[in-house]
């Protein structure tokens, strides 16, 4: 938290500090101009600012009550006349339907017969037993999860769809959107080891979820340690191993060979930024995730070491995941955003094997970069990791 309202530049010019400009922003707009709120949402969005974002979305709507993008940004449906928490909202039609008579199935309410019957081929088709398959626009989620569940996750990674194109540019590699990607989704881990070795993937411990580039497939699973993951740590790896999925198939980085901490660091940068429905890179709203942040931000272990390391493997895997996720979260965040364009720059221009030299070319001199950064761990990341587990 900041104390004082007004900050110096570089420059010595006075510029408002983020909760001062919202404040200053939000007495000028009152209570008219909804799309100057929305646009005041997105600058907490930037800033990270997650109260004042639920403050300016409502505000939106209090002005223009039947604004569709506010509520979606609120994590609301519209059902019937009304606008209810979306997990509200399916739970009421889910039973409106059941009590017809129907099922749930791949993209419509169907005859329970007949969703039966295309469930008996699915099964067939993915050798293991499922809850529900469910398509969306860019995905097909084979899911062993309950309909609930799987209905959540899957407008999360399509919410994610979104988020990418926000922070890394609408950059798809041929120009057009992939072919909808497919999901699996495990209930035990029997069936998840049993595919994952199938696919040649076996699951090392604490694995909980993997993405297969040659089939274009996502596994989101169970951990090693545990039967069954709780739903936040699931979705917490869906949004992971999508991210992965969105590399590959969408984005100037070359996912083969690029260094593991660009790869693993953006990846929980999603992935720990779950906010109800969507993703909100920054956020560090996901307990679950946020815990390998929390125990290991503050290892010793310099930054260079971990930029240099080919793969996260060993003794020091946790604290290396966790510094990678700070070092992006600092990287786009920290110091109010004066790296993020650097840094976007570096990885528009990233090839396969993108070196420190690369880097340090765009960014800045590592050694010069690692004191703001700890601070930033310290003074920034650790007070709002506690405050959301
Ligand atoms: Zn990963």
């Amino acid at each position: 938290m900041r104390l004082g309202l007004l900050v110096a530049t570089a420059l010595g010019i006075l510029a408002l500090a983020p909760e001062a400009e919202y404040e200053a922003r939000a007495a000028k707009l009152g209570n008219k101009n909804p799309k100057g709120w929305l646009e005041l949402a997105n600058f907490c969005e930037e800033h990270l600012l997650w109260d004042k974002r639920s403050e300016a979305l409502r505000r939106t709507v209090a002005i223009e009550p039947g604004n569709a993008e506010a509520h979606a940004r609120l994590d609301e449906m519209r059902s019937g006349k009304d606008w209810l928490p979306a997990d509200e909202a399916e739970a009421k039609e889910a039973e409106e339907m059941q009590a017809k008579g129907l099922a749930f199935y791949g993209s419509a309410w169907l005859p329970q017969k007949e969703a039966a019957a295309l469930k008996e081929a699915d099964r067939k088709l993915v050798g293991w037993a499922l809850e529900v398959r469910l398509d969306t626009p860019h995905l097909r989620i084979y899911s062993a999860r309950p309909l609930d569940f799987t209905r959540r996750l899957a407008g999360l990674l399509e919410n994610e769809v979104g988020a990418y194109e926000r922070l890394y540019g609408r950059i798809w590699k041929s120009g057009t959107a992939p072919k909808a990607m497919q999901v699996f989704v495990f209930a035990d881990r029997p069936t998840f080891e049993k595919i994952a070795t199938a696919t040649g993937h076996p699951i090392s411990q604490g694995a909980s979820g993997f993405y297969e580039g040659g089939c274009r497939i996502l596994f989101v699973g169970v951990t090693a340690d545990k039967e069954l993951g709780s739903p936040a740590e699931l979705r917490c790896t869906a949004v992971h191993e999508m991210l992965h999925a969105l590399d590959h198939q969408m984005t100037h980085v070359n996912v083969v060979g690029a260094p593991c901490w660009l790869m693993e660091g953006r990846a929980n940068h999603f992935g720990f930024g779950i906010l109800g429905r969507q993703v909100l890179p920054g956020a560090l709203n996901e307990p679950d995730g946020t815990g390998l942040l929390h125990d290991g931000c503050t290892s010793p272990i310099p930054i260079s070491e971990v930029m240099d390391q080919a793969n996260f493997k060993g003794a020091n895997q946790p604290a290396y995941y966790a510094l990678a996720t700070a070092w992006v979260h600092f990287l786009f965040h920290g110091e109010d955003g004066r790296h993020a364009s650097a840094f976007r720059t570096y990885l528009s221009g990233c090839p396969g094997k993108a070196s420190k030299a690369d880097f340090e070319k765009a960014v800045g001199r590592i050694s010069d970069l690692e004191p703001p950064f700890r601070e930033y761990v310290q003074k920034t990341l650790r007070p709002s990791i506690r405050k959301t587990r």
